[in-house]
């Protein structure tokens, strides 16, 4: 199908690209204090664009940190309402001296854009924008109803916007949302991105004797929390990589055949994985499951810390008083937080050694979330994808977690589109982050086209 907001795009893309630019040039990093009027100046620029190119009722809206960006346009009756998401915060710049331009002098190179923010998130925000003004300038109006929404806080936790979403407000209610945040699995392979892991982040803590005592007078008669810690931490997992933890696999919801054929046909090569990436002689985990399966499809379970004890230079014979260890669960699709570390909890005072007393704290959780593949804005983003980038859209899931994404399920029972376009190798968080340049073009298009995609 021809489109002539795509046409409108393509015909204006040195414009847009320079536009692009100026963005770039402001030093919105959320986490310093000394840049709180760039991340200011930054949204501010994000509204005044986004009443340029016709959207309405476009604001600040503040928080109490940075604000975040609002805008409408609900004039198509009967149609669906996309919310759309995206953050105009960057990450620090350090070590700037690893830069080979400067990170807010936006420089092109081999067919990129050198950057902070080109690819995490200030390029992709503004594709977004960019779709609306071609889609607005080309028709005169919108095939659709959109909202945006833009934060400021999404590199420092993004608390301003998970209180604004947990406050359920009217300017939210959408079909819909589109999140362009992530990237492709590889260059040029369009991919949307459709299941994240939960977690829950917890602390155990064990206590022995009252106070910490000489191991030459009591060691053999006293309880050694160190001892009975690691005890317990040896019954959380087998040496198959399965967690041992009663019920815990109980509600998994397990991907589909059309999901896992999808995983099959990636352009994954372990060996790769293992030297480069993870870089140990082996990997681990689960008999039976690939790689991908292990780290987007089954729960895992981590300990990041053992702090307390003796831990200073030579030898001091102290039988702690306590000990702690700081132990995580990521969770999968079916689970629940609540569920996951009540099940937790009850396994560990069951196998806790006898003579130590145990506390096992949740520190913060999230849900994990799935997009089902047949749903028809993932239909419709799939369709806009082929036609822009000329191949079949790989399905993948994510390890880690977008909290975002969470929230407009959990609070307004919102799906959420991950369509993003940068590439593994952007760099983002370090030095020389990068956009590709006909990531940025196609992008647009791809924006463009789903947004008429969906509203069919
Ligand atoms: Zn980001």
């Amino acid at each position: 199908m021809s489109s002539s907001a795509v046409a409108y795009a393509k015909k204006n893309h040195s414009r847009f690209l320079d536009e692009l630019k100026a963005l770039l040039r402001i030093p919105s990093i959320s986490t310093l204090p000394e840049n709180k009027d760039d991340c200011r100046h930054a949204a501010e620029v994000l509204v005044a664009e986004l009443k340029r190119i016709g959207m309405e009722n476009a604001r600040l809206i503040e928080t109490e940190g940075h604000p975040l960006v609002y805008a409408d346009w609900l004039k198509a009756a009967g149609k669906p309402t996309a919310l759309i998401y995206g953050h105009y915060d960057v990450q620090p710049t350090d070590p700037i001296e690893e830069w080979l331009s400067p990170p807010f002098e936006p420089t092109e190179r081999d067919g990129n854009l050198y950057a902070r923010g080109s690819a995490d998130d200030k390029g992709q925000v503004w594709a977004q924008i960019k779709a609306l003004e071609s889609l607005m300038a080309a028709n005169g109006a919108l095939p659709l109803n959109v909202r945006v929404l833009l934060e400021g806080e999404e590199e420092v936790g993004g608390e301003g916007i998970a209180s604004f979403v947990a406050s359920k407000p009217p300017e939210l209610k959408a079909d819909f949302a589109l999140v362009s945040d992530t990237e492709l699995f590889a260059p040029g392979l369009p991919t949307l991105c459709v299941g994240l892991r939960g977690m829950i982040y917890t602390e155990l803590e064990v206590r022995g004797a009252k106070t910490d005592l000489h191991s030459g007078m009591y060691g053999g008669a006293a309880p050694n929390p160190f001892v009975s810690l690691a005890q317990m931490i040896a019954k959380l997992k087998d040496e198959n990589g399965h967690i041992l933890i009663p019920g815990f696999y109980d509600d998994i919801i397990p991907p589909s055949s059309e999901e896992l054929a999808a995983w099959e046909s990636l352009p994954f090569d372990e060996e790769h994985y293992r030297k480069t990436e993870v870089g140990s002689r082996e990997l681990v985990g689960e008999a039976g499951y690939s790689v991908m399966e292990r780290t987007w499809a089954r729960p895992s379970l981590d300990v990041h810390g053992i702090p307390g004890g003796f831990i200073g230079a030579g030898a001091k014979t102290v039988i702690p008083a306590k000990a702690l260890a700081k132990i995580s669960m990521r969770l999968v699709p079916g689970m629940t937080p609540a569920k996951a570390f009540a099940l937790y909890k009850a396994y560990m005072e069951k196998v806790a050694p006898a003579g130590v007393d145990i506390d096992v704290r949740l520190i913060h959780a999230g849900d994990p979330c799935l997009i089902p593949v047949n749903n028809r804005f993932v239909q419709a983003a799939t369709k806009a994808l082929h036609e822009v980038w000329g191949k079949d859209t790989v399905f993948i899931r994510s390890g880690g977690s977008i909290p975002i994404v969470g929230d407009f399920d959990r609070h307004l029972g919102v799906p959420s589109v991950m369509m993003g376009f940068g590439l593994p190798d952007d760099n983002i968080h370090a030095p020389n982050e990068k956009f590709h340049l006909k990531n940025f073009e196609l992008g647009i298009e791809s924006i463009v086209r789903f947004l008429e995609e969906s509203a069919n």
